[in-house]
């Protein structure tokens, strides 16, 4: 196939960009569109030869959009709209706006592009804007599949469940086309939360009940999925004492951290407050293998403040660097943060990102 030509929407850091590049697919980015300045930096840094619009997509005329040939659209609309923890603001948010421009935009394009990958999260499967995505693509005569995944499947130690839309533009006529030859897969049931029965909602040391360690147990033995060690910086090349937990937060959220070791073949979504905000935001690495976890916690509210703070200490518990994210969410070697971009716009800009070995595979597939 000759070189597809990829307009890439909410372009962020790039993930979409190196997605495209992983997949082998010839193919070149002819703009990539995102508000955010910081995002829009780190972009640069990276892709340096790519048109980058900082400009919001509503913004944008279909006019200039049809002087713009792409055969191929990439897209990851604002996420916060259809978050369990958001409000759940949906069509009505106004951060929906920019989407709906779009599906409003592409019926009336000169030319449809053949291909779109939209990537968001769990959520949005049940929303009025996916309500809307999919009677604009029938309506344009795409044909299309939905499907849930998280790197684990791939073997990345990560969880980060997401939810995607492939679309093809179909070869036949769009007037003899009906909604029969559109095929929606159904999504892959999501995957079972536990049943909280009196013995899973024991708590066991932590606040973790048996339920959590049985499942964080089958995790890390299965084999399929890497290891975290695999993903981790030479441990000379960390500055420590810049990751180390601080003991007010060892003090203050011990119980609900989620810890992994090098071991491991798990670890939690990274989300963009990891390194800000621990509950909810991303596992944290333990470094002292000789101290176990059990030791450490067991009977620890018995314990003053301060022999707290010393068995916490023990397993020199540190947050995952930027580099080691990147590593786990698939970015390649080649990608940098330029300089003057701290570590919590580092994790921020991350945490919004996508999983780029994910996205890939699912690239393959719609091309294919
Ligand atoms: N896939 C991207 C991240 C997408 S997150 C990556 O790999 O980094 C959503 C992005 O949409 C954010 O970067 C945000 O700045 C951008 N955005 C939100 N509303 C927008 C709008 N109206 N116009 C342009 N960009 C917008």
């Amino acid at each position: 196939m000759e070189g597809l030509r990829v307009l890439e929407l909410y372009s962020g850091i790039g993930g979409m960009h190196y997605a495209l590049k992983e997949s082998g697919i010839s193919a070149q980015v002819v703009a990539a569109i995102d508000i955010n300045t910081t995002a829009n930096q780190i972009y640069k840094h990276n892709f340096p030869d790519t048109t980058l619009w900082n400009k919001t997509i509503e913004g944008i005329t279909l006019d200039v959009f049809n002087k713009l040939p792409f055969d191929m659209i990439l897209m990851s609309p604002p996420c916060q709209p259809f978050t369990r923890i958001g409000l759940q603001g949906d069509i009505a948010d106004p951060r929906t706006k920019s989407f709906l421009y779009i599906l409003d935009l592409l019926p009336r394009l000169c030319r449809l592009p053949r291909f779109i990958l939209l990537e968001n999260v769990k959520g949005f499967e049940s929303s009025s804007a996916r309500e809307c995505l999919v009677k604009t693509l029938m309506e344009c005569g795409y044909t299309f599949q939905e499907i849930m995944v998280s790197p684990t499947s791939v073997g990345i130690p990560n969880s980060r469940l997401r939810y995607f839309l492939i679309a093809k533009l179909s070869t036949e006529n769009k007037s003899t086309q009906s909604s029969k030859h559109t095929a929606s897969s159904p999504l892959p049931p999501a995957p079972c939360q536990p049943q909280e029965d009196m013995q899973g909602a024991r708590v066991l040391y932590k606040q973790e009940t048996t339920m959590d360690a049985q499942r964080k147990m089958s995790q890390n033995n299965d084999l399929s999925v890497r290891q975290i060690q695999d993903f981790l910086e030479p441990q000379m090349e960390v500055n420590l004492e810049h990751y180390l937990l601080p003991p007010k937060t060892l003090l203050r959220y011990a119980l609900l951290l989620d810890i992994v070791r090098p071991t491991c073949r798990r670890s939690v979504c990274f989300t963009k407050g990891y390194g800000r905000y621990v509950e909810g935001t991303g596992s944290v690495l333990q470094c002292c293998m000789e101290t176990e976890m059990e030791n450490v916690f067991g009977g620890l509210d018995q314990f003053s403040e301060e022999e707290k703070l010393q068995q916490l200490l023990k397993l020199r518990l540190r947050y995952f660097t930027p580099r080691e994210l990147a590593n786990l969410m698939g970015f390649p070697q080649s990608f940098s943060f330029p300089e003057q971009i701290s570590t919590k716009q580092q994790y921020r800009a991350l945490g919004n990102s996508l999983n780029v070995v994910v996205v890939a595979r699912l690239l393959q597939m719609l091309v294919s």
